[in-house]
C-alpha cells in the first residue's frame, strides 16, 4: 500500500508526488535532475523548480517580440 499522494487524475501536475518518476513511477532520489530508470526530466518533480517558471516564461516572449520589432524597424528602413 502506498501512501504517495497523486494527483485527481494521477498525472503529472501540482500534486505531483515527491520522489516518484512521473513516467515509470520510479524511486527518483531529491538531488537528481534526471530519473535513473527512463532518464525522464525531472524538473518540476518536487522539490526541484518547474520546468518554465513564470518569469522565464514572460522573458522568453519579451525577447522574442524584441527581435521581432528590430526585424520589423529594419525592414521599414529599407522599404
Ligand atoms: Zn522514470
Amino acid at each position: 500500500m502506498s501512501a504517495v499522494p497523486v494527483g485527481p487524475r494521477g498525472d503529472a501536475g501540482p500534486g505531483l508526488p515527491a520522489g516518484v518518476c512521473p513516467v515509470c513511477g520510479g524511486p527518483v532520489d531529491d538531488v537528481v535532475a534526471r530519473c535513473p530508470d527512463c532518464g525522464c526530466d525531472l524538473a518540476g518533480v518536487p522539490p526541484r523548480p518547474p520546468a518554465f517558471s513564470r518569469p522565464a516564461v514572460v522573458a522568453t516572449v519579451a525577447a522574442f517580440v524584441a527581435v521581432y520589432a528590430v526585424i520589423v524597424a529594419a525592414v521599414a528602413l529599407v522599404n
